[in-house]
């Protein structure tokens, strides 16, 4: 029991595997396309956004130092009072002097910071309380790269009390060339990252929807292929155990792709099998055991639900005369022509079977026996007329008929009537078809 449970789970396992391989095939590389869409575009709005950002603070800067030595016609001075310094401009200290700086940060929402050397003298930055952070120690490297080094900085990472800033610095500088100090322009990181998010979102929002519905577009397609794989499996299956009827969902046969073709031909492969097991090589009717069996459902249709059917049975006349005259390849081209004689005319109307040597059965589905006997006599005179040329002589052919209409008697009983019948016309001289009276 636990055996036949295994084997289900891994056929299930095995008919959901296609249908999961190709559910990851589509959405994986589309997964992995939007990620790097998203992570592309991530950067490629930090580099802009960044790189607008140390223009900006550059201009404010050089802007403000600009401004102060237009406010100020005099040098930087700087003295010592009470043990505190003050950088002076034009005499007075710039550290009274805020309005400049914080009419500057209310027109370009940056905040900027005047140092004395290394030390914040005037600031718009603010602790919690409100209270401007002057007093604080620039960062020293920071310090040795502007006031020592004297070169404007740009950094996207400088830290003010805690706070991460981009920050340009710039070098104050006396007209005797002395740097005195450094102006800090900056913006919070945070607002910055803030501001690059609300840029890329609509992009990103766009990128989910479409990678959404592609992904779905995707999935029911690899669903519906699985799908249509799944069935061909399971059709291959059903022939692989003999199941040689087995049907096919049409629906596939008309699919203009490979798959299309697959089911095509597969249901070639199939009927190329089933002929080969139910139908004599040589006539290509039915064999005797095929025949056997497809009466027997005949007759079961009729006494279930009471449709009429006729059964005959064929021999060609002297067809021995053939073999013994020119040759058994002769004999095998009369059989070849009656047979196909037989199958054309039957079509739509029952089957022949391939019963003994040159003896035919003829089962007549949906017919009566007078509908019969006219089929019959069709038959019989196509025999007559044939054109079947042996080494350029014309074959002259004729067979006997036995029929009679079904009933319930057996299978057996059926033959025997029809064999006797067949045997009435051998009697009488033949080429005629004998009916069961009534
Ligand atoms: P009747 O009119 O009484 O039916 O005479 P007949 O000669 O047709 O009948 P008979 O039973 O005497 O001969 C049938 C012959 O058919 C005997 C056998 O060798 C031949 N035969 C059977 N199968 C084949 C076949 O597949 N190919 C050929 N060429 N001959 C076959
Ligand atoms: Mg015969
Ligand atoms: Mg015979």
């Amino acid at each position: 029991m636990d055996g036949v449970d295994k084997k289900e789970k891994k056929k299930v396992n095995k008919i959901y595997g296609l249908k999961l391989k190709l559910i990851r095939l589509a959405t994986i590389p589309l997964c992995v396309l939007g990620v790097v869409i998203m992570v592309f575009t991530y950067y490629q709005a930090y580099e802009t956004i960044t790189a607008e950002i140390e223009n900006n603070l550059r201009n404010i800067a050089v802007s403000a130092i600009y401004s102060y030595d237009g406010i100020y016609d005099k040098d930087y001075e700087f003295v010592q009072e009470d043990g505190r310094k003050y950088l002076l401009y034009n005499g007075s200290s710039v550290e009274q002097n805020t309005e400049y700086l914080d009419y500057l940060k209310a027109d370009s929402g940056l905040d900027i910071t005047l140092y004395y050397y290394d030390i914040a003298l005037l600031t718009t930055i603010t602790d919690k309380n409100g209270n401007r952070m002057s007093g604080t120690v620039a960062n020293k490297t920071i310090a040795q790269e502007v006031i020592i080094d004297g070169h404007s900085m740009f950094y996207d990472n400088a830290c003010i009390e805690d706070i991460e800033f981009y920050a340009y610095y710039s070098p104050i500088v006396r007209d005797n060339g002395e740097c005195v100090g450094m102006i800090f322009v900056g913006k919070p990181t945070g607002e910055v990252k803030h501001n690059i998010i609300m840029n890329i979102a609509p992009v990103l929002v766009i990128t989910l929807i479409a990678m959404l519905l592609v992904s779905f577009v995707s999935v029911s397609e690899a669903k519906k292929l699985a799908s249509v794989i799944n069935k061909e499996k399971d059709f291959l299956g059903e022939i692989s155990k003999g199941n040689l009827r087995a049907t096919l969902d049409p629906s596939i046969l008309t699919r203009k792709d490979e798959l299309g073709e697959m089911g095509q031909f597969t249901i070639m492969v199939q009927k190329f099998i089933r002929d080969m097991i139910e139908r004599d090589p040589l006539t290509k009717l039915y064999t005797r055991r095929i025949g056997d069996a497809k009466l027997r459902y005949t007759r079961q249709e009729y006494i279930e639900s009471g449709v009429p059917f006729c059964i005959a049975m064929a021999d060609i006349d002297y067809f021995k005369k053939f073999n013994d005259t020119y040759g058994h390849d002769c004999g095998d081209l009369v059989l070849k022509s009656v047979a196909d004689i037989l199958i054309n005319s039957l079509y739509g109307h029952g089957y022949a079977v391939r019963w003994g040597g040159e003896e035919f059965i003829i089962v007549l589905e949906n017919t009566t026996l007078d509908e019969g006997v006219k089929l019959l006599n069709e038959i019989k005179d196509l025999v007559c007329k044939s054109c079947v040329f042996y080494d350029e002589l014309r074959l002259s052919i004729t067979m006997t008929f036995g029929i009679t209409e079904g009933s319930e008697d057996s299978i057996h009983e059926l033959l025997k009537e029809v064999d006797t019948l067949l045997y009435q016309g051998k009697e009488n001289g033949r080429n005629q078809i004998v009916v069961k009276k009534g």
